[in-house]
């Protein structure tokens, strides 16, 4: 820490001899000096550190690190882009760093690491409360926290919020800019349909609670605004009661059409907690990092199936309950699954625990980060695809291009969507996640293959929308938010004018 500091003072006098376009170093000494913020600009150690994420495909490396202790620094910060420097700098909140091409790096700017507000700040943590007159409970939410830590500490209120990812070690600011979503999202809408309100700093530096109905503009601009026009600073989450267990049942088949039209099933009646679908492939066995669900035995009956038909798709579904209802639950789920036209004998069920079940991506983590496979690239494509294209996309991308090539190495999803952030114009949509890992030497042709997906998709008109998307070009940008693409820009000269927020999406900058 004292190095930095004298590294930053030893600067000092360059940035005043009067040169107006400051280099990073001089914009450092003057952000020291001026706001008195806790910044690093070790470059071996914090700079570094943030100039990575969980993609490993990209790296940008900031001028400086800001470990804020309150809301007040990030503030300050912001200020101090917009007008105490000629030249502003990019700015990047990085929520848990799980982006995979850069979106939360800042090059040559400042990476906020928002997890500091938590070490610090107890006063953003997580509140629970319970609103009598509404009848439902909601939670205050730092942006900063992890929604493992947003279960465990409402379920201590026996409540739960109702949409999820996957995943659980990701932020709550880094997926409300996205969308966050998951088995849940056909019933309750992604995690940015379950937010009530929030505390956002703007890009202009202004602090501002937000809502559907006050300051509502920047309520909805900043949900799945990719970082683009405020730092989510709060966030009050909609809770239910929550259930104790989970029964859980994967079915497979080796028709896609009766997948697809058993999937669209399930989401049009009223009573499933979750239904997600996957691909099995030689590359892509039945039990992966997401969930290591079926016995040993049953894996290789699976492994048969796939040799003989090449794919197999699996829907997987989940029906909450608690004592109330387990007297009830086999029934209930008995009737909705009546009429699925799975192969038949490929049931496979289980019973576990709510958190687990909700947890259940920890396990492959942890096993992969024994092998040394979890820190590896992942140029991951993540697409929704209209119900009427599902068919096209099934053809052309999982049998022509990804079976044909014998290339993919991770779990593929499949779930169908109902949702607001940039989707496809159909009401239900599927979204399709490649979840590819390889080696530090061999993503190329990964990278290769999602290229020639894209490619088929647009050839193909398929009016596919890429979901934590990322482009290389202005057009490309406008291109995705299509008729969005007004309102999106001019949010952002309403809210960051000076384009300082989150320039590792690389829409503006
Ligand atoms: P970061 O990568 O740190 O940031 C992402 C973007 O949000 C950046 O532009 C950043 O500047 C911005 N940002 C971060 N915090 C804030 C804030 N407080 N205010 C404003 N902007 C902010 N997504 C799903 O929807 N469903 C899934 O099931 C799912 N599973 C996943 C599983 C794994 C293993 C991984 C690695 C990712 C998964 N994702 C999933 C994707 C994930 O939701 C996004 O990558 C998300 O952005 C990661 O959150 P993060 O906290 O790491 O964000």
């Amino acid at each position: 820490c004292y190095l930095i500091i004298f590294f930053i003072i030893s600067h000092l006098v360059m940035s005043i001899i009067g040169n107006l376009h400051l280099k990073p170093y001089e914009v450092l000494s003057q952000l020291y000096i001026e706001t008195s913020l806790i910044i690093s600009a070790d470059s071996d150690d914090a700079t570094l550190a943030t100039s990575t994420d969980f993609g490993k495909l990209v790296q940008e490396i900031p001028a400086a690190v800001l470990y804020p202790s309150s809301t007040d620094d990030i503030v300050k910060l912001v200020n101090f882009s917009n007008n105490g420097v000629s030249v502003p700098f990019g700015i990047a909140a990085r929520g848990h760093g799980h982006s995979v091409r850069g979106q939360a790096m800042a090059p040559n700017g400042v990476v906020v690491v928002m997890n500091f507000l938590n070490n610090n700040n107890n006063i953003n943590g997580i509140r629970v409360s319970w609103d009598p007159i509404l009848g439902f409970g909601y939670a205050d939410v730092g942006g900063e926290q992890l929604w493992v830590d947003v279960l465990h500490a409402t379920l201590e209120y026996g409540l739960a919020p109702v949409s999820w990812t996957d995943y659980l070690y990701l932020s709550v600011g880094g997926t409300l800019s996205n969308a966050g979503i998951s088995g849940q999202t056909f019933r309750y809408g992604p995690q940015i349909n379950n937010v009530l309100e929030m505390d956002v700093i703007t890009g202009k530096g202004e602090f501002m609670t937000c809502s559907k109905h006050t300051d509502s503009e920047l309520f909805f601009a900043v949900l799945g605004g990719l970082g683009q026009f405020g730092i989510i600073t709060r966030a009050r989450i909609v809770l239910e009661k929550a259930p104790t267990t989970v029964k859980w049942v994967r079915v497979l088949y080796a028709d896609f059409s009766k997948f697809t039209s058993d999937q669209e099933q399930l989401i049009s009646i009223d009573g499933m907690d979750y239904v997600e679908g996957s691909l099995m492939m030689n590359q892509s066995p039945p039990n992966n990092w997401r969930s290591s669900f079926f016995s040993h035995s049953n894996q290789s009956k699976i492994l048969s199936l796939i040799s003989k038909y090449g794919i197999i798709y699996c829907l997987e579904m989940v029906k909450y309950y608690d004592d109330h209802t387990a007297n009830t639950v086999d029934e209930e789920l008995h009737k909705m699954m009546k009429g699925l036209n799975f192969l038949s004998g490929h049931i496979f069920k289980k019973e576990t625990t709510f958190v687990d079940f909700l947890n259940r991506v920890k396990a492959g983590e942890i096993k992969l980060q024994s092998k040394g496979l979890w820190d590896v690239p992942h140029p991951w494509l993540n697409l929704f695809v209209p119900k009427s294209s599902i068919m096209g996309f099934n053809d052309g991308v999982f049998v022509d291009i990804i079976l044909r090539q014998n290339k993919t190495t991770g779990p593929i999803l499949v779930w169908d969507d109902r949702m607001s952030v940039v989707i496809p114009e159909e009401e239900t949509f599927y979204c399709v996640g490649l979840l590819h890992s390889c080696g530090f030497k061999d993503c190329e042709s990964l990278d290769v293959q999602n290229e020639e997906i894209l490619n088929y998709c647009g050839k193909s008109d398929l009016k596919i929308k890429q979901y934590l998307p990322h482009y290389r070009t202005k057009e490309a940008w406008k291109n995705h938010f299509g008729k969005k693409w007004e309102v999106f820009e001019q949010r952002k000269s309403q809210f960051d004018p000076k384009m300082i927020l989150s320039p590792g999406q690389k829409i503006f900058n």
